[in-house]
């Protein structure tokens, strides 16, 4: 049983509530976690202030950095336990929990280096005054994340806000929030004042909807799916606060008739089965020109048939996905596409001996996807990639750009020219060219247009989403 973690201590919900957490490789429960209420969140927003008020406001931002930083060895040194933890919860390949705590110790080093260096600017204006522009914190921050990647989401998202001296209270995803419990309390081991960073598991109709309308929050940072990044939103415009919405993706990659192949084929597989299709950005569609698309979704299809999804500590291709009722979304999926008529051109496998109660998926691989159909237009996340083919510069960008989401794309071609045309035309927030991942990308601004969100984390940009600017007019005569 875990608690909620305020004020930096371990809490029982006020409600004495609490709900099952399953692990999704075995499908059975493994602990329980609080169900927090308004007033929890009530508590944890104020311990958060208190905190922004005293000890961790009074910090510099040298010392606040050297926190952070500490934080990020401290992580490195809990490596495996961390990873296992990650793993369990989520139930993904042990390699990729490993990546995913890598990138958490990431963030903390990048912010932990950075927390000093979001200098102001000086503006020369009229004769007689004194023109400066300071970057201040938002005081309380609020945070709502999913459970794909809960690890590293709590280095992105929390982490750029401490930072910049906001104190922070997370609602992390009630399916996997085990690594974030863990980290709030490594930060306690290494000196991070009381309150300064507060966590209130649940429900996200109850303690989400509690903390996005919570008036003691100044920013809302949202990571989630669209519907509920709606929702979020019009929490935040009752208060008149601001929020980052990072939400889904319908991603495309772009082969052109002279990409190189070989190295295309890995990465476009890669891109859609890397934690079991359940990443925001994931490929889920590969746009294929005309003369190469046998050629080319032959040898995909090869190497997709060699996929297996499997526990953990087989550490193969795939986990499960998170929960039964993902699963079913995504089965639903891939039979509705079957009953269509569109073909599967390649399956991988549910590896031998999985426990029978795990959330597995065959990895599918669709070829020839009509246009318009709901594989092209709906984010599936899962092991599900759709395949389409173009004629010519023009088509590719049309079909690239014909969902509602605009969060990454893939451009493979050789032809340097073509490479810039489509990385400006293409809506996305992120444009990769002739290759797609960055394993983390802690330095590059990320985030999307569109129904994939508004704002950008990652880099030295979300410092500024963390920041309200001041300008400061001074006249001296
Ligand atoms: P979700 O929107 O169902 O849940 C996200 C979080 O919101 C959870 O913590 C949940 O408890 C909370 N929540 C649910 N209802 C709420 C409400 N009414 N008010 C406030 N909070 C509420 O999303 P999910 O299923 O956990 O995650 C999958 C989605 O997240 C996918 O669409 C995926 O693309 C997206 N995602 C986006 C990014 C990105 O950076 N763009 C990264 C990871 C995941």
């Amino acid at each position: 049983m875990t608690q909620h973690f305020i004020n930096g201590r371990h809490v029982s919900g006020r409600t004495g509530e609490t709900m099952s957490v399953v692990a999704p490789a075995t499908g059975e429960e493994f602990t329980r976690i609080a169900c927090g209420s308004a007033e929890d969140v009530d508590d944890a927003v104020k311990a958060a202030r208190a905190a922004y008020e005293g000890a961790w406001g009074r910090l510099t931002a040298a010392e606040r950095g050297r926190l952070i930083a500490k934080l990020g060895q401290k992580v490195l040194d809990r490596f495996d336990e961390l990873a296992q933890t990650e793993a369990q919860d989520t139930g993904k390949p042990m390699a990729q929990a490993r990546a995913d705590i890598e990138a958490t110790a990431r963030y903390f080093e990048f912010y932990g280096g950075a927390a000093d260096k979001v200098h102001g600017h000086v503006i020369p204006f009229l004769n007689g005054y004194s023109v400066s522009v300071v970057h201040e914190p938002h005081g309380v921050t609020g945070h709502i994340l999913p459970w794909n990647y809960p690890a590293q989401m709590f280095g992105r998202s929390l982490t750029a806000s401490l930072a910049m001296g906001n104190a922070v209270v997370l609602k992390p995803a009630e399916e996997a929030c085990q690594t974030a419990l863990k980290l709030a309390v490594l930060a306690s081991e290494v000196g991070f004042p009381d309150g300064a960073i507060n966590i209130v598991t649940g429900r996200g109709h109850e303690a989400g909807a509690a903390l996005s309308a919570h008036p003691g929050i100044g920013f809302m940072s949202f990571t989630g799916s669209p519907e509920v990044g709606k929702l979020v939103q019009h929490a935040c415009a009752e208060n008149l606060i601001p929020c980052t919405l990072e939400l889904g993706g319908k991603s495309p990659q772009i082969v052109f008739d002279d990409a190189d192949v070989a190295a295309a084929v890995p990465v476009v597989c890669k891109a859609i089965v890397q934690n079991t299709g359940q990443t925001c950005s994931a490929g889920s569609r590969v746009l294929v020109q005309q003369g190469i698309y046998d050629g080319f979704m032959g040898a995909v299809a090869e190497q997709f048939a060699k996929l297996r999804a499997g526990t953990p500590e087989m550490d193969l291709d795939c986990g499960p996905v998170i929960n039964a009722k993902q699963r079913g979304r995504v089965q639903s999926f891939i039979d509705q596409a079957r009953a269509q008529g569109i073909p599967v051109i390649a399956e991988g496998q549910i590896a031998q001996g999985v426990p029978n109660g795990g959330y597995y998926v065959t990895p599918t691989l669709f070829g020839q996807v009509p246009r318009g159909n709901r594989l092209e237009q709906e984010e599936v996340f899962g092991p599900v990639l759709a395949a389409f083919s173009f004629t010519d510069e023009e088509d590719a960008i049309r079909l690239a750009n014909s969902t509602a989401y605009g969060l990454v794309a893939g451009v493979w071609t050789g032809n340097g020219d073509r490479q810039q045309r489509v990385a400006k035309r293409v809506r996305a927030g992120q444009v990769f060219i002739n290759g797609y991942g960055a394993g983390g990308g802690i330095e590059l601004p990320f985030g999307g247009t569109g129904k994939s969100g508004h704002g950008r984390e990652k880099g030295f940009i979300a410092l500024e989403e963390f920041a309200v600017t001041k300008t400061i007019i001074h006249r001296h005569g």
